[in-house]
């Protein structure tokens, strides 16, 4: 894959995983009652952010009713109501809200990518089916040169940026622990990995990880970038 753009469509045009084609297609044809005037995204979900960005973000997949009905990541649910006002703060989002892909909403120095393309049933993507959409991360994670944080938000994100070093480098040895605001390193040259809670609204809403905890993630993102 040589440039974002020729990744971007190769994404969007995957069908590799039979289960979640069925039920991304099958939740953009009968739709939640709310949005029943618009037309569903419905495939995979791309990358989007700036091509420069310093700093990548990954995610969990899709929300069915958020990024699989809008077709930009993070876009139109709780999830990323938390996730862009937070990024808003730390000055890497244009505006605090993220409602569709025409929106205006721009990304300086920030990249958002997931570790599944597809919206899962039940926010769960088998082992396979992230097994089979690693190769998305890996090839992104190749086109942004500029990276110098990784940041992943949640345990599956956490586990998919691993197992993309373990295959382009080495296993990284001790294996890091997931924990809220923590940093590991990937290796000489490679970037830093900084983890935190997903903003799911089970996490926000039960106080797992409050405003203040996600700001203190971008914080420590703003000091480790040289
Ligand atoms: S989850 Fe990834 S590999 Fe599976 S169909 Fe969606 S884009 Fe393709």
């Amino acid at each position: 894959m040589t440039t974002l753009t020729d990744l971007e469509s190769t994404i969007t045009a995957c069908r590799l995983c039979p289960r979640l084609v069925a039920w991304r297609e099958e939740v953009a044809r009968e739709k939640r009652r709310a949005y029943r005037d618009e037309a569903y995204w419905g495939k995979p979900v791309p990358g989007f952010g700036d091509p420069a960005a310093r700093v990548l973000i990954v995610g969990l997949a899709p929300g069915a009713h958020g990024a699989n009905r809008t077709g930009r990541m993070f876009t139109g649910d709780s999830s990323g109501d938390f996730l862009y006002a937070a990024l808003h703060r730390a000055g890497f989002a244009s505006q605090p809200t993220s409602r569709g892909r025409d929106d205006g909403l721009t990304l300086t120095d920030a990249y958002i990518s997931a570790a599944c393309r597809c919206a899962p049933p039940d926010n769960k993507p088998t082992a396979t089916e992230l097994a089979t959409c690693l190769s998305f991360l890996a090839a992104e994670i190749a086109l942004l040169r500029e990276v110098q944080v990784v940041v992943a938000l949640g345990r599956i994100a956490f586990d998919a940026v691993l197992r993309v070093c373990a295959c382009q480098s080495q296993p990284i040895l001790p294996q890091p622990l997931f924990t809220h605001n923590a940093v590991a390193s990937l290796g000489d040259g490679l970037p830093l990995l900084v983890t935190s809670y997903h903003p799911s609204r089970q996490n926000t809403q039960t106080g797992r990880l409050t405003t203040g905890m996600f700001d203190d993630v971008w914080s420590s993102v703003r000091r480790f970038l040289k």
